[in-house]
């Protein structure tokens, strides 16, 4: 061990070839230097994109979803204490830059780089093999232990079950915040959701807390329907699978909005090739959101922007942390937003290739890794 590895943890992480494999091998994880914090891991979200990152450029500690406690901290941190309950937050608002200020901390000027980036001092943070090994996000919270900058962290109140509070960081975030921040859905608006996977489900809840008077749940799978319905879809629609135009689907939306369509339409199935279906959905100078981050060519009619349509590709629901972590964790304690239902199974670090195998069997809403015995 080299001697910026001074006062190191032992952690197993799961390490990402590169190649699309991985393996949970051991690594060193730094003590905190300047304003950075050690945190212990109590659980991790699993999410499509730690599947993709798979073919990232490898050796990569895997996972940008998670809880855990502040284990140590650096001279510089302020504000946070050993043992502290945290959630990580993959978007790292430096909070000093013109998009911080104005409260769009998800785009920060300075915190793009996706896996790419060092913590505050440059000294490596994470030893595999004897080598320095880069994180997923900045994170990688599929590990024992993580070495983060303060900015990634959120308070979370001790009573808070870490295993259904770590998916508020991806997910939840991305579906509740694309409602609340960048759509700014009112009561007696309708909304349309495409797809019912978490972030779907996401979006159905923070469609429901916003007042939606009508909020329609599209999907293939008759059991994610259901789950729609519990979480507050007034309608829901089976899509067949021979409607692949959704023909079928948007006739439906359309009887039940006066002939109209829906004033919001969110995309959330991941699948990029549906990227512009939501404009199908819509009123005239309705808005269409595409949350799957789509990427790549997808064509479209220029019919279907007909007239007066915004688009919006929302990053991360316009995460600001410290405005909206806070407001999803008292929306958890009022019983608004129901995120244990969404965590359907649990599972430990080493059972990740059987939680990855479920994520893309689409058997779980949303499977979490779970490191230490937690709270219930
Ligand atoms: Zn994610
Ligand atoms: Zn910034």
């Amino acid at each position: 061990m080299t001697s910026d590895m001074i006062d190191a943890v032992n952690s197993l992480a799961a390490i990402g070839k590169g190649d699309g494999s991985f393996a949970i091998e051991s690594t060193q994880v730094r003590a905190p230097l300047g304003n950075e914090v050690r945190v212990r891991m109590a659980a991790a979200g699993i999410c499509h994109t730690d599947h993709q990152s798979l073919s990232w450029e490898g050796p990569l500690v895997l996972g940008h979803e998670g809880a855990g406690w502040v284990e140590s901290i650096g001279p510089e941190v302020s504000g946070l204490a050993i043992g502290q309950p945290v959630l990580l937050n993959w978007a790292i608002p430096c909070g000093h830059c013109a998009q911080c200020l104005q409260t769009h901390g998800h785009l920060c000027d300075r915190t793009q780089g996706l896996s790419t980036e060092s913590p505050s001092v440059d000294s490596p943070h994470t030893h595999w093999r004897n080598q320095s090994v880069r994180r997923s996000f900045n994170l990688g919270t599929f590990s024992e232990y993580t070495l983060v900058r303060a900015e990634a962290l959120t308070p979370l109140p001790t009573h808070q079950n870490m295993a259904h509070a770590c998916i508020l960081g991806c997910a939840v975030m991305t579906g509740v915040g694309s409602v609340i921040n960048s759509a700014k859905v009112q009561p007696g608006d309708s909304v349309v959701a495409l797809g019912c996977g978490g972030v779907g489900l996401s979006v159905i809840q923070g469609a429901r807390i916003a007042g939606a008077s009508t909020i329609i749940a599209l999907d293939k799978r008759s059991e994610s329907l259901a789950r729609a319905s519990a979480m507050g879809a007034t309608h829901t629609w089976q899509i067949a699978e021979e409607d692949a135009t959704l023909e079928a689907a948007v006739t439906h939306v359309r009887s039940l909005t006066q002939g109209r369509g829906a004033d919001y339409a969110f995309e959330a199935t991941g699948r990029h090739s549906l990227a512009f279906a939501p404009l199908k959905f819509i009123r005239h100078g309705g808005t269409a959101l595409q949350l799957s981050g789509a990427h790549g060519e997808v064509s479209a009619s220029m019919f279907d922007f007909w007239w007066d349509k915004r688009y919006l590709t929302p990053l991360y629901g316009g995460c600001h942390p410290s405005r909206d972590f806070p407001k999803l964790l008292n929306w958890i304690d009022q019983g608004q937003l129901d995120v244990a239902s969404m965590v359907t199974r649990q599972y430990t670090l080493s059972q990740l290739p059987d939680a990855i195998n479920d994520m893309l069997a689409g058997v779980n809403i949303k499977g979490v890794i779970v490191f230490h015995e937690i709270n219930k």
